[in-house]
């Protein structure tokens, strides 16, 4: 019998764990690499290691106990990824696909040399930079690195909100008139086979101007629908990498497709697929690690992903409360992440609903909205 491929993720958070879900099926042996032994990957993994994935010596040491590698979050060590890559381990993406997409100033770059519509930008060093560009306003100002979930990310209207500019190296990009903002998975395999899944659509709260949920498929026509898919394609053929990654996409006004940024990794946007789709994007991604052939990506039946987030007002020890009533409300699948503090805002699961059309997602998604509520015990 072959030994089991040993399969290295870095990071520990929900989509590593979503990951080992799949892992347990195939002839793999796994290992994490995360800060504290309560991350959600912990305890579904054969080997944890307690250590920071931005460090380089930890990351190495790391790399050389396993064959190959994933992440599950960008912001790790690439210099130790370009050294273990010299030395034979599989790196899923390849650490200069990571360093393009990591620094949002290199992404755009690489979407200008490759011809793949996206925002026009110009890159600037600090505020008082900024201050020269006046006449490209308005924009959405983005740190270069290190932002995530919006928090790097600025929208710059007139000269009255620059004080609220960053003061450090950013993408200046022109403000687009969003029609809907869509994103497509996309894998490919060392074989150079691709697999590309149907768009999906974020439907924004008009209160909070959040992402309330996501919907599959989005809500566009067929031509736009291949548009999109093709140039997610695009985008990964030209990365030159292996891999599972997330195009994020406008759909604008005037009907135009533009991306907005690539994450190299399985995403939020992909997780309805684990019922939605015949393969969903982790199954995929274990696929990719080993090479093996890609799923079917169709849907299975629309679906509607609502993320479960801690509710305002509760931090400590997490309480599920509504789970009962929630899960009797046919083909409503919970996914919690197994973190036992919650704090307001703090991704704690999500649920993934199936069914016929919209109108009957929506009523499933106020059902489940009114009775489940992460809180805290008091
Ligand atoms: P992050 O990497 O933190 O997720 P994004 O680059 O996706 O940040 O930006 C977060 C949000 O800001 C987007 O989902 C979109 O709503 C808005 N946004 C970003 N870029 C633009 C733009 N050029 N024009 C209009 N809105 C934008």
């Amino acid at each position: 019998m072959s030994k089991p491929l040993r399969v290295g993720i870095l990071g520990g958070g929900q989509l590593g764990r979503m990951l080992l879900q799949v892992a347990a099926n195939y002839p793999v042996e796994t290992f994490v690499l995360e800060k504290g032994a309560s991350a959600p990957a912990a305890k579904l993994c054969y080997h944890f290691t307690d250590g920071d994935i931005k460090d380089y010596d930890t990351v190495y040491s790391f790399g050389k106990s396993v064959d190959v590698l994933t992440i599950e979050i960008e912001h790790v060590n690439v210099e130790a990824l370009l050294a273990l890559e010299k030395e034979g381990i599989k790196i899923y993406p390849t650490p200069s696909a990571l360093q393009t997409i990591k620094d949002k100033g290199l992404q755009k770059e690489f979407y200008l040399s490759n011809s793949i519509p996206s925002p026009d930008y110009v890159l600037i060093q600090n505020k008082e930079e900024l201050k020269k560009h006046l006449s490209f306003l308005p924009a959405a100002l983005k740190l270069r690195s290190g932002g995530y979930d919006g928090k790097g990310v600025e929208i710059i209207r007139t000269e009255n909100d620059l004080p609220k500019a960053f003061d450090a190296p950013c993408v200046l990009e022109k403000l687009v008139d969003i029609e809907k903002e869509i994103s497509v998975i996309v894998a490919k395999n060392d074989a150079g086979q691709t697999a590309v899944y149907p768009p999906v659509e974020m439907v924004f709260d008009p209160r909070y101007n959040l992402v309330d949920s996501l919907l599959s498929p989005a809500r566009l026509t067929d031509t736009q629908s291949s548009a999109a898919q093709k140039i997610a394609l695009q985008v990964v053929e030209a990365l030159g990498s292996s891999g599972i990654f997330a195009v994020e996409m406008f759909l604008d006004k005037t009907g135009d497709i533009l991306v907005n940024e690539t994450a190299p990794r399985a995403h939020n946007s992909g997780h309805q697929s684990i019922e939605g789709n015949y393969t969903s994007q982790y199954d995929m991604q274990m696929r990719v690690l080993q090479n093996l052939p890609l799923g079917n990506t169709a849907i299975i039946l629309p679906s509607l992903m609502l993320n479960l987030i801690g509710e305002e007002g509760h931090s400590g020890s997490v309480f599920y409360s509504g789970l009962n009533e929630t899960m009797q409300i046919e083909n409503v699948y919970v996914h919690l992440y197994g973190k036992t503090e919650t704090k307001p805002g703090r991704k704690m699961g999500h649920v993934t609903i199936l069914g016929n059309d919209v109108p009957e997602l929506n009523t499933k998604a106020e059902m489940v909205k009114k009775n489940l509520k992460v809180i805290s015990h008091s």
